[in-house]
């Protein structure tokens, strides 16, 4: 036995290395709560502990984590918190950390039935599960990805695959060179994720057809030029900024109609659906094609987590399609015929924990509760003189402005700095805006009174300078 392979024995078997993990990360939790929401000056600061050469020699285990903990830790951002509104985040369920931490040890990696039964089986259930919540053709698939990018890539690539081979071109043998043409037709609000996978997709952006869109970021129905079965319409639930949704119901009519695929990018919008006061938004998406939807968003898994969604599953596995000498198909689900990687972590863990842990009414009564702190925030900041609401709150988002670009830059940087919440910026139909979104499980009543005083704080400080 080598010395290393020794000692990493030794650290799995006494276990010290895994008590003061779970030591540190308790410490965690009781303080992220509480703590500043962005990291302070200094804890930045502290990150150039981390600029070292490359060790030649082998650290003691304990002596690792203690360094991860000293510098780590106060140098993260509070998303776990309810307090973060910064992009569209989400916090973790608990009880999905406690899985994905269990999981950990397991190390699964369900490409194959035969190289992860487990995996493979909660992927099988979580797909039905995810089918359900929905409200999705019983064909459905679903592929468990790293998050909505590579969601809206796969579903894409099925498109793509699909629409080929109407034209009969095999897309996977014959590529792109004098390929039949596909047409793209998308709204000019969608989201920059979108652009990237037809970008990499070798279908080119100056091809789109753009939709005109309304001041909420839907498309105009109306405005959606005449299709055909070549053509590939992508909608969007819930628009990054507004949280606006497109009219699904009367676009994808049409669209059947001709026989044209529907993508919906529904990365934190989708789960509208799984609440029955809101679920008026997502009306008619079962009609699509493919979905793309994150579980890091709104259902609040941690990290690492999206689905690809889609009602042909020849198109995605065609598209994704791999194999080798090697590879041991089963009659049970082997996931990586619906993911673009051979091995991935077994994400789906914290997945089911977290649906499981939750069932249908509790996603109802947490994303209702989001939707409502949402509410509770653009009312507040409505009655702040000097502060303006843009958009519809239909969802989650908020948009912010203040009397002049100028101001609201300032006030932002000022909210910033007071560290009390974190929320990014944007523009808005030319104008500067503040972004909230509301989407971790965490935000309280109490939580939404901080957040607007702290802007009201902010607001006075800029206009007094
Ligand atoms: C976040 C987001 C994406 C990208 O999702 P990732 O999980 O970050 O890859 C795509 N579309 C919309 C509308 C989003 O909000």
């Amino acid at each position: 036995m080598s010395k290393i392979q020794n000692r990493m024995f030794q650290d799995l078997k006494n276990k010290d290395v895994f008590k003061s993990a779970q030591e540190y990360a308790f410490d965690y939790v009781d303080t992220i709560l509480f703590r500043n929401v962005y990291p302070t000056k200094e804890a930045i600061e502290g990150l150039s502990n981390f600029d070292e050469e490359l060790p030649e020699k082998s650290e003691d285990a304990n002596l690792v984590l203690k360094k991860l903990h000293e510098f780590g830790n106060s140098a993260t951002t509070a998303t776990l918190g309810g307090r973060y509104f910064g992009f569209v985040c989400g916090s973790a369920v608990p009880v999905g950390i406690a899985a994905k931490n269990l999981a950990s040890f397991w190390d699964q990696a369900p490409a194959m039935h035969v190289l992860s039964p487990i995996g493979s089986k909660l992927e099988s259930v979580v797909e039905k599960w995810l089918t359900n919540l929905f409200n999705l053709p019983k064909s459905t698939v679903a592929g468990f990805v790293s998050g909505t990018s590579t969601a809206n890539l796969c579903a894409l690539g099925a498109a793509r695959y699909r629409i080929y081979d109407k034209n009969n071109w095999d897309i996977n043998k014959k590529g792109l060179r004098n390929a039949p043409e596909i047409r793209i037709v998308m709204g000019k609000q969608a989201h920059s994720t979108v652009l990237k996978a037809i970008s990499v997709l070798g279908l080119g952006i100056e091809n789109i057809e753009w939709v005109d869109v309304d001041e909420q970021g839907r498309i105009i129905p109306e405005q959606i030029p005449e299709l055909s079965n070549n053509s590939l319409l992508i909608l969007q639930a819930g628009n990054v900024n507004s949280g606006a949704y497109d009219d699904f119901e009367v676009i994808c009519e049409k669209a059947k109609k001709a026989d044209a695929w529907v993508h919906i990018d529904g990365a934190f919008g989708l789960w509208a659906q799984t609440v029955n006061d809101l679920k008026h938004l997502t009306k008619g998406i079962e009609k699509a094609n493919s979905w793309a939807v994150d579980g890091h968003k709104t259902l609040n898994t941690p990290y690492d987590s999206g689905i690809v969604l889609c009602k042909d599953n020849d198109a995605l596995t065609s598209a994704l399609h791999m194999s080798g000498s090697y590879i041991i198909e089963s009659k049970q689900r082997d996931g990586m015929f619906y993911t673009p990687e051979m091995s991935r972590r077994a994400r789906v863990i914290e997945l089911w924990a977290i649906i499981k842990y939750l069932g249908k009414d509790g996603i109802d009564e947490m994303i209702l509760t989001m939707h409502q702190r949402a509410k509770q925030f653009a009312t507040a900041i409505k009655n702040i003189k000097g502060f303006e609401v843009k958009n519809d709150v239909v969802f989650n988002q908020i948009l912010v402005a203040c009397s002049t670009d100028e101001i609201t830059e300032k006030v932002l940087q000022q909210i910033q700095e007071l560290r009390d919440c974190w929320l990014g910026g944007s523009v808005w139909f030319g104008k500067k805006v503040m972004r909230i979104s509301v989407c971790s499980w965490a935000t309280t009543e109490k939580d939404i009174i901080t957040t607007v005083k702290s802007f009201e704080k902010a607001l006075e400080i800029v206009t007094k300078k």
